[in-house]
């Protein structure tokens, strides 16, 4: 079995370390951007989330 890629928080940097709380790793987020995928750790999702809630998508335009 292979390891998943490390998460790197792509806002402040945090990386995801295998010894962190269970809970707090499913709490990253993913988020995709021009086929990109970039993860937020859950501290910044969550401040993250009303960026993304108020933001219109790119396709709008
Ligand atoms: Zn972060």
């Amino acid at each position: 079995m292979s390891e998943p890629e490390p998460r790197v928080c792509t806002r402040c940097g945090h990386t995801r370390t295998a010894d962190e709380d269970p809970v707090t790793a499913l709490a990253w987020v993913s988020t995709r951007e021009r086929g990109a995928v970039r993860w937020l750790c859950p501290t910044c999702a969550r401040q993250h989330v009303r960026d993304i809630e108020g933001k219109l998508p790119d396709e709008y335009w």
